[in-house]
């Protein structure tokens, strides 16, 4: 089943989360959904944005590298399971840059994951100069690396996002996700349970061509996910 993530990041206060759920669940309506839609509100939000129904699932934005203890400020994934959610994002490429997220850090955060039921949603993508220098399949290696040690057999989401198509209007062409998506999934042949999503400047508008043509299973969407009608268009819902 396709796979919708809604990446709220740094916006919205509760009552706009309430009235955000609200308008998503008319929207969507009661009948049987063909596909799976997650939204990813921050911690003080998730109440707010949690579906009574259980139309849609919640994930956490960021997930702690350790799991208690002196770190304050920080939200486990225990903490983070225990709050309803079913997914965390991981390494998200604002994560890694601007909170120096590295590899080995991403790898504990996958692994705390793990332990306490939450499927990750692990981001991997080039910058620009990457894509420049001819390296986006080499840097998706890389980052590939941090999953090692994770179970081949637990459910993984990959979301594709190449940095320069985050909230940039770029949206990556059908072919670059293709290309991108065949190589993960090269690197990856032992995943039984493996979905990859593409996120990067997702509109209405383009949502439906990256759908059918870039061989990806759904998407995460940043700034075209805080208006719920244009989330379920992108999610084409109902
Ligand atoms: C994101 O931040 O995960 C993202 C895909 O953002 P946007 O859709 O705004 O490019």
């Amino acid at each position: 089943m396709n796979l919708f993530v809604a990446n709220w990041k740094m916006n919205l206060l509760r009552a706009d989360a309430q009235k955000y759920s609200e308008a998503l669940g008319r929207r969507i309506g009661n009948g049987p959904l063909k596909v799976e839609l997650v939204v990813a509100p921050s911690f003080t939000l998730l109440d707010a944005a949690r579906d009574r129904a259980g139309r849609w699932a919640l994930a956490a934005q960021n997930v702690a590298s350790e799991s208690e203890g002196a770190y304050t400020g920080e939200v486990s994934a225990r903490m983070i399971a225990d709050a309803g959610c079913r997914y965390g994002i991981v390494g998200h490429s604002e994560r890694r840059r601007q909170f120096a997220e590295d590899g080995p850090m991403l790898a504990r955060k996958l692994a705390r994951c793990r332990e306490s039921g939450l499927v990750p949603i692990y981001c991997v993508g080039e910058t620009d100069a990457e894509r420049a220098a001819g390296l986006s399949t080499t840097v998706l290696t890389m980052q590939v690396e941090s999953l090692a040690q994770d179970p081949n057999e637990a459910p993984l989401v990959l979301a594709y996002e190449p940095v320069w198509a985050i909230g940039t209007g770029k949206a990556a062409t059908p072919e670059d996700c293709r290309t991108a998506c065949s190589h993960l999934r090269l690197l990856l042949p032992e995943r039984s349970n493996l979905r990859i999503l593409y996120g990067g400047s997702v509109t209405p508008a383009n949502a439906s061509e990256i759908l059918t043509r870039a061989g990806v299973d759904g998407f995460l969407i940043g700034g075209a996910s805080l208006d719920p009608g244009s989330f379920a268009a992108i999610a084409g819902v109902p």
